[in-house]
């Protein structure tokens, strides 16, 4: 016998209305394509346009957004409070083709930089 799932939906279950069964597929139809999308950044076959990676030091997941232009520091971060969260986001602004800023350098860098030059 074959076990049911709630998110077996290949039937209408009998409590939904043709309205909302063909809203439930659509949905559905979402989720999965959002999972193959995932997918194909988890085999390696696209590529998150930033660096996402779990952050030892505060214990989160983290996109960076902004690295500085001297020393490579990061200086935009994003955080989150899991990987799943993380990695959707950084699939949406992969898609929209974001990449991290570099266009300023950090404060540390920056006084080391003034103090070598002068
Ligand atoms: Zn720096």
């Amino acid at each position: 016998m074959q076990e049911k799932t709630n998110s077996d939906l290949s039937k209408k279950p009998s409590f939904m209305s043709d309205q909302s069964y063909s809203a439930a597929l659509r949905f559905l139809e979402r989720l999965q394509k959002i999972d193959r999308e995932l997918a194909c950044y988890e085999s390696g076959e696209k590529t998150f346009t930033l660096p996402v990676f779990f952050d030892e030091e505060i214990g989160k997941w983290t996109i960076t957004t902004e690295f500085c232009t001297i020393g490579g520091c990061d200086m935009g971060i994003l955080e989150f409070e899991n990987e799943t969260a993380a990695k959707l986001e950084a699939m949406y602004l992969s898609e929209k083709n974001v990449h991290p800023k570099s266009e300023r350098a950090c404060y540390p860098c920056y006084q080391e930089y003034m103090r070598d030059a002068y």
